[in-house]
């Protein structure tokens, strides 16, 4: 019987990607699988001979030879023959080549059921921690240095991490026989799962670290010292390489998150890098102008009050504000200016703003009219 074109058994173009061929295979082996095709004779044949054909065309150089000589390269008395692993027509058993499409790394069942049948290491990577922490407005300014103290994992000293007693080696886990890997069977279907004994990993420590219990890592309670730089946010977060719980059997170490909440100053008010603060100053310093001492983030200034300041206007003092984070560079103070009107006067000062009324005449006069006429 002349033998099929592999291509044409799986249904796939010469030019097919190994992926496609995959697919391909798969689809056609669970059709014609003799499990799902009890006493059919006719899918027994073909389902071995889409394994053959995949067996061939799954391996680049068999491919290639495939291509090159067609069945003639697999055919001893044509001087092919080529790779003959397991039976004797040069082929695997069609259930090897199935077992291998759909088992392994990355197989059918992971895709499936997301449990990795990839065995993992038993190292381990310590988890990353978070610091919340709290600094004033001024310490946000100089920047500040802080002492942190926190309960984390490290690395048992007693068994270097390693989880068992010293001169003592860890063993085969006799759940899974080092496989890390359970197989549940289901009629066709073999789930598989990661062994809950071992964790995956296949290993087992037969006589535990009497230190740490085996788990490879002590709480402690940690100190550590964090520069907060000059100019940090509200929310910023900093890391500290390496200062999270501590990897196991040499994973590698988390890291410490630390994020900076800048207290609400009683003062002034942060808008990036500069400072909003309010100021009142009596109406006579608004009137004819001046200077007032005003307090800034880091001590004191002179500010300029200009003739016929305006109330709730708002003065400007350029690089008083906050540095930069990154440039350090510094922000504006903003004055918010109000106007305070003296609630009592005495009769020496009530006279003198008589007579400063009087002295505006017309022009306060044409003010008051000009109110009135736009209620009319
Ligand atoms: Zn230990
Ligand atoms: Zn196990």
């Amino acid at each position: 019987m002349a033998k099929s074109d592999y291509y044409e058994l799986l249904g796939v173009s010469k030019s097919a990607s190994a992926d496609e061929i995959k697919k391909a295979y798969r689809k056609m082996a669970v059709k014609y699988h003799p499990d799902k095709n009890p006493g059919d004779k006719s899918a027994e044949e073909k389902f071995k001979q889409v394994s053959e054909a995949y067996d061939v065309l799954n391996d680049e150089q068999k491919r290639a030879a495939y291509d090159r000589y067609g069945h003639d390269a697999f055919d001893p008395s044509k001087g092919g023959g080529q790779s003959g692993r397991r039976s004797s027509t040069g082929f695997q058993d069609p259930f090897d080549v199935f077992r291998e499409a759909f088992g392994g790394d990355g197989g059918i069942f992971s895709d499936l059921f997301g449990s990795s049948s990839k065995r993992r290491s038993t190292q381990q990577d310590g988890a990353d921690l978070r610091y919340d922490l709290e600094i004033s407005l001024k310490e946000a300014f100089t920047g500040v240095e802080k002492l942190l103290r926190y309960d984390r994992h490290v690395t048992c000293t007693h068994c270097n991490g390693m989880g068992s007693e010293k001169g003592s080696q860890s063993g085969t886990c006799p759940t899974c026989r080092g496989s890390g890997i359970l197989t549940i069977s289901q009629g066709f279907f073999a789930m598989r799962q990661t062994c809950p004994d071992c964790n995956g990993t296949g290993t087992k420590i037969i006589n535990p670290c009497r230190a740490c219990q085996g788990t490879g890592c002590i709480e402690e309670n940690t100190k550590t010292k964090i520069k907060i730089p000059a100019g940090v946010a509200d929310g910023m977060k900093l890391r500290l390489n390496g200062f999270g719980e501590a990897g196991v059997r040499g994973g590698q170490n988390g890291d410490l998150f630390v994020v900076v909440f800048v207290k609400n100053d009683k003062q002034f008010e942060r808008d990036g890098d500069n400072l909003h603060c309010n100021l009142s100053i009596p109406f006579t310093l608004a009137a004819l102008g001046g200077e007032i001492n005003i307090k800034t983030i880091d001590a004191e200034a002179v500010l300029q009050i200009p003739s016929g300041t305006q109330p709730d206007s708002i003065l400007r003092m350029r690089g008083y504000g906050m540095p930069n984070f990154s440039t350090g560079n510094r922000g504006d103070q903003l004055v918010h200016i109000r106007v305070e009107v003296p609630k009592k006067l005495t009769s020496e000062q009530r006279a003198k703003l008589e007579a400063f009324a009087m002295s505006l005449g017309s022009s306060e006069k044409s003010w008051f009219s000009k109110i009135k006429d736009s209620f009319q």
